[in-house]
C-alpha cells in the first residue's frame, strides 16, 4: 500500500513558546529523526536555564488574571482548542507517526485519547466545585472551595508525545493555573503544534508555554521557587531519583508516573481467538514501547491435569507465535503496516541487549525478531520484529526489567495464586490483565493484584480520560494521578471557610 502524504515536508526549526511569543533558543539544536525513514525532520533546541526561568517567571505574571477569569470562560478556550485539534486530527496523527514511528492507526488512537482529555477538562465548572453545609454550629455555615495554585511543570516521555502532556496541561489551565510543558526532545513536534493551536484558541500569553530541552530544563523547573508542582511521566530511575526526590527537597507537589513490567494471564477457559488478538496489540502495539504493554505472558494451568496443561500451553503459545510472526512491519504511514520501528537505534540496541540476556540465561528463543522482514524500502536501523521467549522463569532479567520493545516472555504458573505471586514479586505495579470466562477468577484477580490498572479480557488496561491513569509501586510516585477528577484535585488547593453573620 502507498505511504500517506507526510505533513512535514521541510525540516522544521523548532522554537520555544514563552509568554505568547515564539522565541528562538540560545541553546544547541538537536536533530529529530523519523525512525522509519532515517530523515531528519526537525531540529529542537536544548534550552538554557535562563529560558526555563523566563517561561516560569512570565507564567507567574500571567497567573493572577487567568485565575480571575471565570471557569466557563476558561472552559471556552478549551472548547475552541478541542475543535482546532479535531480539525487537525489527521495532520496531528501523521506528525506522531513521523516523529515517533508508531503506525498511523496507533497515532490516531493517541490523538483521540489526547483530545478526550481536553474535552473532559472543559467540564471544569462542575469538576472544580466545592461543597457546603449550613448550621454546622448555631448560626454558622461552612464551605469548601478549590483554588488554583500558580505555575506547574509538565514533563513528557517519548512514547506518547501527543497524549501524555494532555493528561495534565488542559486541566492545569482549566483550573486557573499556568503550565510550562517540556516535551521529550526525541519527539517534540506534536507539543509544538498543540501550543500553536492553544494560541489560536485564545489561551492568553503565559498560560500554556512550551520549553524544549532536557535535564537543564527539568532541573530549572525543580529549582524554581515559583513552580508549585511537577507532573512527570517517564522511566522509573528519573521519576523516582530526580523528580520525586527533587520535588520533596523543594517542597513541590508531584506526580511521577513511571515504568512498567506488565503480566498478562491466560486461564484455561479463555476465548483463545480473542485472547490472542488482544495479546498482539498488548505485546506488540506501539512496538512494545508502552507503559501498558504486555511483557510477561503467563499461561495458567489452574484445575488442569499435567497432560491437559501441556496441551493447553502448546495451543496458546503456538497461536501466539503464529499471530506474532504475521505482523507486518514497516513505515507507519503505510496503512497496511501493523508495527513500526523502535524510536531510535539506541533503543533498539537496548532491546537487542535484553534478547541476548534471555538467550544467555537459557530461555528458548521461539520467535527471533532480530532480522525482521520489512515491508517497503526503509533502512533497517530501528526495526525489530516480534520476539517470543519460552521457558522464562521469574529469576531471569528479561522477566523482571522493563524491556520497552516487542519482546514477549512466556511463563508457566500451575495456579492463579502462583501467577498472582509472580506479579507481586515484580517491583513494578502498573498494569496486569487476565483472560478468562470465569467471574470468580476475574474477581479474585481484580481483588488481589496490586497494580493500578487491571484488565479483564482487555490487553491494554488504559483508563479513559474521566478516570485516573493509575499505577502503583515502582510505576508511580506521588499521591494523585493524571486525568479526570484526581488531576483537578492535584492542581487545586482546598480552602475551608467558616462563616457567621452578626
Ligand atoms: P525518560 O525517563 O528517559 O524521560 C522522560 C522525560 O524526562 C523526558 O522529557 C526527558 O527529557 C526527561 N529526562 C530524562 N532523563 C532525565 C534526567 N536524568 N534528568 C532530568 N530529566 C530527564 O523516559 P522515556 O524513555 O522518555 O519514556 C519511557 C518511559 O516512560 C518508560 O519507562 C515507560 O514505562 C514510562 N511511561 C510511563 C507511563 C505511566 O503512566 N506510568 C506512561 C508512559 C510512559
Amino acid at each position: 500500500m502507498a505511504v500517506l502524504e507526510e505533513p512535514i515536508q521541510e525540516r522544521l526549526q523548532l522554537r520555544n513558546y514563552i509568554d505568547g511569543e515564539w522565541v528562538e533558543s540560545e541553546g544547541e539544536m538537536k536533530d529529530v529523526v523519523n525512525p522509519a525513514t532515517g530523515k531528519v525532520i526537525a531540529q529542537v533546541p536544548i534550552s538554557t536555564k535562563a529560558e526555563i526561568d523566563e517561561a516560569i517567571d512570565t507564567a507567574k505574571d500571567a497567573f493572577p488574571e487567568w485565575r480571575a477569569t471565570p471557569p466557563l470562560a476558561r472552559a471556552r478556550c478549551l472548547f475552541r482548542l478541542s475543535n482546532l485539534l479535531e480539525e487537525s486530527f489527521e495532520e496531528l496523527s501523521r506528525i506522531q507517526t513521523m516523529e515517533h514511528g508508531k503506525t498511523i492507526d496507533e497515532s490516531r488512537g493517541e490523538t483521540r485519547r489526547g483530545i478526550e482529555n481536553v474535552e473532559v477538562a472543559t467540564g471544569i465548572p462542575s469538576l472544580m466545585m466545592g461543597y457546603n453545609l449550613e448550621d454546622v454550629a448555631a448560626g454558622i455555615d461552612e464551605y469548601l472551595i478549590r483554588q488554583p495554585l500558580g505555575v506547574f511543570g509538565v514533563i513528557g516521555p517519548f512514547n506518547f508525545p501527543f497524549m501524555v502532556p494532555l493528561w495534565f496541561a488542559p486541566y492545569a489551565v482549566a483550573t486557573g493555573n499556568c503550565v510550562v510543558v517540556k516535551p521529550s526532545s526525541e519527539d517534540p513536534i506534536s507539543q509544538i503544534r498543540i501550543a500553536e493551536l492553544a494560541e489560536e484558541a485564545g489561551i492568553p500569553p503565559g498560560v500554556w508555554s512550551v520549553v524544549n530541552g532536557g535535564r537543564t530544563v527539568v532541573s530549572g523547573m525543580l529549582e524554581h521557587p515559583d513552580v508549585k508542582g511537577i507532573c512527570f511521566v517517564g522511566s522509573t530511575p528519573v521519576g523516582r531519583d530526580v523528580i520525586f526526590k527533587g520535588c520533596g527537597d523543594t517542597g513541590k507537589s508531584v506526580i511521577a508516573q513511571c515504568g512498567a513490567k506488565n503480566f498478562v494471564l491466560v486461564m484455561p477457559d479463555a476465548d483463545l481467538e480473542r485472547t490472542i488478538a488482544a495479546c498482539m496489540t498488548s505485546f506488540y502495539g506501539n512496538t512494545g514501547q508502552r507503559c501498558l504493554s504486555g511483557a510477561n505472558l503467563v499461561i495458567v494451568g489452574e484445575g488442569l491435569s499435567a497432560q491437559q496443561y501441556d496441551q493447553f500451553y502448546n495451543r496458546v503459545v503456538d497461536a501466539f507465535v503464529d499471530a506474532a510472526s504475521r505482523i507486518r512491519i514497516g513505515y507507519g504511514l503505510d496503512e497496511s503496516i501493523q508495527m513500526g520501528p523502535l524510536r531510535d537505534k539506541g533503543k533498539k540496541d537496548r532491546v537487542l541487549g535484553y534478547i541476548q540476556q534471555g538467550i544467555d540465561a537459557g530461555a528458548k528463543l521461539r520467535l527471533d525478531g532480530r532480522n525482521p522482514q520489512i515491508s517497503g524500502d526503509w533502512p533497517d536501523t530501528c526495526f525489530l520484529g516480534p520476539t517470543v521467549f519460552e521457558n522464562v522463569t521469574p529469576d531471569m532479567v528479561i522477566s523482571q526489567e522493563e524491556i520497552f520493545g516487542p519482546v514477549a516472555s512466556v511463563m508457566k504458573a500451575a495456579s492463579l495464586d502462583e501467577a498472582i505471586d509472580m506479579i507481586h514479586a515484580n517491583p513494578f505495579g502498573n498494569a496486569a490483565s487476565i483472560f478468562t470466562a470465569s467471574g470468580k477468577w476475574a474477581r479474585e484477580f481484580q481483588y488481589q493484584v496490586q497494580c493500578g490498572n487491571i484488565g479483564i479480557n482487555i490487553g491494554i488496561a488504559a483508563p479513559m480520560a474521566f478516570f485516573p491513569f493509575s499505577g502503583s509501586k515502582d510505576s508511580f510516585y506521588g499521591t494523585l494521578h493524571g486525568q479526570g477528577q484526581e488531576i483537578v484535585r492535584f492542581f487545586t488547593e482546598s480552602k475551608v471557610v467558616i462563616q457567621r453573620w452578626f
